[in-house]
């Protein structure tokens, strides 16, 4: 089969190898795509957004009972996941179609199977055979779940799986700590199932500012998440039926425990293998991320990578805009990098939290003097719904100039406010500048504007600050 030439071929039709893509295309470049699971990736196909479908969904449990405070009556309530599934499914075919269709409308090439490196520059196609030179390559294939290896381990589901299970668990233990372990257990216990969440430090989210760590720590058990810390998954084995059939599970503290399914949220690697990075000399660090340099250059001339593979931010904005940047870079005319400095993100657990900018700690070993505002306060939304709910709101501002440098929210809004405090941190606004900008009432959001009170953290009799 003869050789098809390229200006860019693109390993991975996710968020960022689409954008790089069809941005690369529209300057002219003549550009071919290769996806070997879905066109989208894992941010449209098994990731963010049908997970903020689920989140959506289980936020009505509890907002059908918190209704109840505001005179609403509703029987009979009842949840049907599998209807829920496949309406889910219903909108990511059509997202899924809406990628393709723009790769087409841009005149990219796009190919639903497995591409490998086969170095000189090429890239073979595996089930078709076809082979292409191409003056460019672009790796973008992301991530996938992190496995562990532990006896049974092949029992569990990950992040993969959990949108296509058959029917929802009573009982489910989810392991890990971070963004994904943290928003199924709201989910799954939203959604009414016993959820119990193992991680292997004290206080979730680790990497987020202390605060809004113990936050969120602290509802996820207010919210019916049994949460067992200082503990790992040892050994999964099925349980015979005449016991009651399920998995069961032994946690390396000793303590056994029975549930229907056990998803493992343990992390994220490259997804590098088989790839032949090896065959193009292209190098990788232990885990198999990609090393680049700011630009997405990688130690092979001509070979680029952007995106989860490279393991820096793994989030979706984060692959789009470094994607971006690539195209301007090598087929636009702007010569660019994406600046990883202050990105936002949101943990969507239930209340949600976000997060931009350094933590206290961080900020405290990168500048020394800080001044922390906060508070946490239940928000008038529950005064009448009975819930016992709290939120958040956490400003870290540098004491030397005053400019806010973290801003950590726990609200049910608090995804949606980020957005917006992150343009003022990343404008290197000062706290008297927040200060001067008048309130919206009445929001919760509106404490931003208002907190005066630096915070002093309790002082013992002896002086010495706890
Ligand atoms: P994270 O890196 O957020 O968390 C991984 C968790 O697994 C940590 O709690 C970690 O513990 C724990 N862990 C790692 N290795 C082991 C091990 N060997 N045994 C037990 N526990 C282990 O990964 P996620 O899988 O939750 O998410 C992957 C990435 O996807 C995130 O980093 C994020 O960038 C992205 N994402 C973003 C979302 C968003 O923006 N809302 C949503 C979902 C994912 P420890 O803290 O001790 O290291």
């Amino acid at each position: 089969m003869s050789e098809q030439e390229v200006d860019l071929f693109v390993i991975g039709a996710g968020s960022g190898g689409v954008r790089a893509a069809r941005v690369s295309a529209q300057f002219g470049a003549k550009v071919a795509i290769a996806e070997e699971f879905r066109i989208g990736g894992t941010c449209v196909i098994r990731g963010c957004v049908p997970k903020k479908l689920l989140v959506y969904a289980s936020a009505y449990g509890s907002g059908f009972r918190e209704a109840q405070g505001y005179g609403w009556s509703a029987e009979n309530i009842s949840f049907d996941w599998n209807a829920l599934i496949a309406a889910k499914d219903v909108e990511i075919d059509r997202l899924s179609g809406i990628y393709r269709r723009n790769l087409g409308n841009a005149g990219v090439a796009a190919f639903e199977e497995r591409a490998e490196l086969i170095g000189d520059g090429k890239v073979k196609l595996v089930k078709s055979g076809q082979v292409f030179a191409a003056k460019k390559i672009l790796i973008a294939t992301g991530g996938t779940p992190r496995r562990i290896g532990f006896p049974g381990e092949e029992l569990s589901i990950s992040s993969n799986e959990v949108f296509h299970l058959e029917t929802l668990p009573k009982k489910i233990l989810i392991a890990g700590g971070g963004y994904i372990a943290c928003e199924f257990a709201s989910i799954f216990a939203g959604l009414g199932v016993e959820t119990s969440l193992v991680y292997r430090r004290d206080t979730v989210l680790r990497g987020f500012d202390d605060d809004l760590r113990t936050h969120i720590h602290n509802e996820l058990i207010a919210h019916g998440v049994r949460v067992i810390t200082h503990a790992s998954i040892k050994e999964i084995a099925k349980q015979d039926a005449k016991k009651g059939g399920g998995l069961l599970v032994q946690l390396d503290n000793g303590q056994p425990m029975v549930v229907d399914q056990v998803m493992m949220a343990v992390g994220r690697v490259a997804a590098t293998a088989g790839l032949g990075l090896d065959v193009a000399g292209v190098k990788a660090d232990r885990s198999g991320a990609i090393q680049v340099d700011e630009f997405g250059q990688t130690n092979v001339p001509g070979v680029f990578a952007i995106g989860d593979v490279t393991d820096r931010i793994n989030l979706t904005p984060v692959a789009i805009r470094e994607g971006a940047a690539f195209a301007d870079s090598e087929f636009g005319d702007r010569r660019h990098s994406f600046d990883h400095k202050d990105v936002a993100s949101a943990v969507f657990t239930q209340p949600p939290a976000g997060s931009v900018g350094l933590s206290e700690a961080d900020a405290r070993a990168e500048y020394g003097e800080i001044d922390i505002y906060k508070d946490a306060f239940r928000p008038m939304r529950h005064t009448l719904s009975g819930i016992e709910e709290r939120y958040l709101m956490k400003l870290v501002v540098r004491a030397s100039d005053q400019v806010v440098v973290g801003v950590h929210l726990v609200s049910d809004a608090a995804p949606e406010i980020i957005q917006v405090a992150a343009v003022a941190v990343k404008a290197g606004l000062t706290k008297a500048q927040w200060d001067e900008t008048c309130a919206v009432h009445p929001t919760a959001a509106e404490e931003l504007v208002l907190m005066r009170q630096k915070f002093q953290p309790p002082v013992l009799e002896d002086g010495e600050a706890l």
